[in-house]
């Protein structure tokens, strides 16, 4: 770093996305991507667009928002969007967090709420989770902080249900609670029509798993109109244009489009039953996932990082977090059946 960077920098540590070589062509089970393509519709409208990138997009989004709307039956005064769900992230992070008002989030979870907990210089708890790796309800009552949550949470792929986290709701009225969904629908129940019931609740939600538009950067939240207006003011503070034409169009043909991504959805779920049985079968242990991916630890002699350097030798890249709770676990992320074929016989071949 130069020596012109303010000094509140000075303790930053960056989050690390999943690595993207370009060495040679690998089977891609490490960032939780779909290995399906987007529709041919989000492809026809995309490429339909592009004639009229010299035009600034919608900033108000309002075609996206209203699809969106539809969608989970709710109004678009409920809805903003963003540059990934990562912006919506750090838009909450930013409105609902201050020197007196710091967050709360489980010890183990998405990587990136501690770096905007460190890029605000917040006060943040880290809460454990329980042995079995659930997080416990009763450890977010009444914190007096804002509370962020996974769920379906990331690494384990675990869920709560969602009179669990009506609880939370309850006990935390006067606080906001984030519930960052990414994963909800690989099989956990969405929290989203609680924004009619809760004014704290901000359910955020991303196009880059279920809908197959990672590369898009498209992300969204619903909550009370006067939360989507705290984030839509943020939004408009930082880059009024977060969304370009090309996602736009994508997005909502995306929505348009969503039997396609039901299917493909289907698939990811009956194919992680089918890696999850063969896992354990081969003496894994493997969390029970709500997500498209799985955690998964093998008991014997080698590590999992060791475990992780077999399988990227022989093409496969899955995801290793270096931190001693689950230094044994990997995540790999469900693809089709051909590349978790391909996955199972290399396990084979290394434990052999
Ligand atoms: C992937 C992921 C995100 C970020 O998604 P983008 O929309 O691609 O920014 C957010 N939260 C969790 C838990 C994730 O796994």
């Amino acid at each position: 770093m130069s020596r012109f960077i303010s000094k509140r920098f000075d303790t930053l540590t960056e989050y690390v996305p999943g690595e993207q070589p370009t060495d040679m062509k690998y089977i891609k089970l490490n960032t939780n991507e779909s290995p399906f393509p987007p529709s041919p519709s989000v492809l026809a409208a995309v490429s339909n667009e592009a004639e009229r990138l010299n035009l600034y997009p919608d900033p108000d989004c309002a075609a996206l928002c209203r699809a969106l709307a539809q969608l989970f039956s709710v109004s678009p005064e409920n809805i903003t969007v963003g540059n990934g769900s990562d912006e919506i992230l750090n838009f909450c992070f930013s409105a609902y967090c201050d020197k007196e008002k710091g967050v709360a989030f489980p010890a183990i979870s998405y990587g990136f709420y501690s770096v905007f907990a460190e890029l605000y210089n917040l006060d943040y708890r880290a809460i454990g989770l329980a042995d079995d790796f659930s997080i416990v309800p009763e450890d977010y009552f009444g914190l007096d902080r804002t509370i962020v949550i996974a769920n379906p949470n990331a690494p384990t792929g675990l869920a709560l249900g969602v009179g669990d986290i009506r609880r939370i709701l309850e006990h935390n009225r006067e606080d906001i609670v984030i519930i960052d969904e990414a994963y909800v629908d690989f099989g956990a129940e969405s929290v989203l029509p609680l924004i009619r019931e809760y004014d704290n609740l901000v359910a955020v939600g991303t196009f880059s798993k279920f809908r197959s538009l990672a590369g898009a950067r498209l992300g969204y939240a619903a909550a009370v109109p006067e939360l989507i207006a705290d984030l839509n003011k943020l939004r408009f503070s930082t880059n009024p244009y977060n969304i370009n034409r090309a996602t736009l169009a994508a997005g909502i043909a995306a929505v348009r489009d969503n039997d396609y991504y039901v299917e493909n959805g289907k698939k990811i779920v009956r194919t992680r039953e089918w890696v999850t049985r063969q896992l354990r079968e081969m003496g894994f242990v493997v969390l029970p996932s709500k997500a498209n991916f799985v955690f998964a630890k093998y008991g014997g002699a080698i590590s999992g990082k060791q475990l992780y350097f077999e399988l990227k030798s022989r093409g496969i890249l899955v995801r290793h977090f270096d931190r001693q709770e689950i230094t044994d676990y990997l995540r790999i992320t469900i693809g089709t059946d051909e590349q978790m074929d391909a996955l199972i016989g290399a396990l084979r071949e290394i434990l052999r």
